[in-house]
């Protein structure tokens, strides 16, 4: 067995094969480092395109945040609309916005043509809020919809806290064409695609250093070498010094994810819909029913300490139980945490290094949709097939801050924290 974290989603993998670790050299079109959902959807549409790819991954494939996350497939970016166009314009952030729900429709296409049963595909996901203002959400549905052609429904309070039995939620949007997956069995299931056309993966196997100024590329691990024409750095989380440049522009954050017991007749006291439900706060709740709705699986907060805390499920169940007073003392099976990264921006960095060398990464807490699109468009410009690629211009590779830059993230974390729950104090109180 490969070495996953201890997980729901490792407890429940479908495929569970190993891959053997690089030896020796091999030569492909493409070496792609990082075998997390961007290099994964990356290797997919190359393949597809005819390109013969090798993907390196230093664990297992899906071990990073790909294989632990939430499972919400739905547009956006971790950066909002409104702060999008404030940065480059309307026109550049429709465009943009546009690619994430085709992002969306990528997983949603791959998994219906590929029949991944085993993701676990659910619709719907509800944006709950925690004060009341429901001509907000009016706007913002009108403009999705006016913009994007992109419908939401919108719910009324009372309707809200029939599926969703509590009484700190007002009004919500329900995006009917996102939906929610088994997201490591989604990674899986795209390694066996990419092998299926020809293309290879090797496990156990990191990147430890890099030729790249040369027309053949040479990435090396500690047993063997990988000669390309490109390179794509998909590491995510996880990008390790192997490329300074890139190391010194992603800000590694942690967020954390716990399930529950099995306890469908308590949880149908709580929780009455199968579809997801997230609120809108800078830390935000969300969770959803898995197991045929037997169990719940919640996740939240963020911090940009790396390492796990001790009281990681006490931490969660209290946010269970603040939303869900009726679900105090539920067990918990299993807590787990994962990286994401970040660029100062909040927007993913996709783009060139240098001639035939590729970045695909920044995809924060909002990577199902966004890795599946940026794979996509990186692709498209290795193959030269468009340079779509170039709308991600503007959210380049900005370094990080160093550790200035991490406190800063931390600070505005606490900040946005200490402002939601005013919001929500002032909700109490008028209601
Ligand atoms: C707990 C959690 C919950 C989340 N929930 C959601 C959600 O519900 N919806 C959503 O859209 N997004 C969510 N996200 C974000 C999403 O999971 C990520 O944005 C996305 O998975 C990033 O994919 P990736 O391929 O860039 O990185 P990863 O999946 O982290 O993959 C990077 C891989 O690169 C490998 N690697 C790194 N360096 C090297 C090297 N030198 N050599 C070889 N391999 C290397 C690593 O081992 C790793 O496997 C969540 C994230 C976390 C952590």
């Amino acid at each position: 067995m490969t070495p996953y974290i201890d997980s729901y989603y490792t407890r429940t993998l479908a495929d569970r094969r190993g891959r053997p670790a690089l030896a020796g050299t091999q030569k492909a079109d493409v070496c792609i480092v990082g075998a997390g959902l961007a290099g994964l959807t990356t290797g997919l549409e190359l393949q597809r395109a005819g390109r013969s790819v090798i993907l390196l991954e230093a664990e297992a494939v899906g071990w990073g945040a790909s294989g632990r996350n939430g499972g919400f497939v739905s547009p956006g970016y971790s950066r909002g609309l409104a702060s999008l166009e404030g940065a480059i314009g309307e026109e550049p952030a429709r465009r943009l916005y546009d690619l994430s729900i085709e992002g969306m429709n990528i997983v949603a296409q791959n998994i219906r043509d590929l029949g991944i049963t085993d993701a676990q595909r659910v619709d719907g996901i509800f944006r709950v809020i925690r004060y009341e203002d429901a001509d907000g959400l009016q706007r913002f549905r009108q403009r999705l919809r006016e913009r994007h052609n992109y419908p939401l429904d919108f719910w009324e309070t009372d309707k809200v806290r029939e599926k969703l039995v509590s009484t700190k939620y007002f009004q919500a949007l329900l995006d009917p064409q996102a939906f929610h997956i088994h997201p490591l069995n989604y990674a899986r299931a795209l390694a066996a695609a990419i092998e299926a056309a020809g293309g290879r993966i090797f496990e156990n196997s990191r990147a430890v250093s890099v030729d790249l100024d040369k027309p053949e590329k040479i990435i090396r691990t500690t047993a063997g070498e990988v000669r390309a024409e490109h390179v794509v750095f998909t590491g995510g989380g996880y990008t390790d010094r192997l490329v300074p440049k890139l190391r010194g522009s992603q800000l590694p954050i942690a967020t954390y994810v716990l399930v529950t017991e099995a306890a469908p007749d308590r949880l149908a006291g709580a929780i009455r819909t199968r579809a997801a439900a997230l609120d809108d706060r800078r830390a935000s709740d969300y969770y959803r029913l898995v197991d045929d709705g037997r169990r719940l699986l919640w996740g939240g907060r963020i911090t940009t300490r790396t390492s796990e805390p001790r009281e990681l499920a006490e931490m969660l169940r209290r946010s269970i139980t603040d939303t869900y007073p009726q679900l105090k003392g539920i067990a918990i099976d299993a807590a787990w945490t994962g990286l994401m990264s970040y660029a100062r921006h909040l927007m993913p960095q996709i783009g060139q290094l240098q001639p035939k060398v590729w970045h695909c990464l920044g995809f924060g807490g909002h990577g199902l949709n966004t890795t599946a699109i940026g794979g996509r468009v990186v692709a498209e410009a290795i193959t030269g097939r468009s340079d779509r690629i170039r709308q991600f211009e503007p959210f380049g590779l900005v370094w990080n801050g160093g550790p200035a830059g991490t406190a800063a993230v931390q600070l505005t974390y606490w900040h946005h924290q200490a402002r939601d729950w005013l919001r929500e104090r002032r909700a109490a109180s008028a209601g």
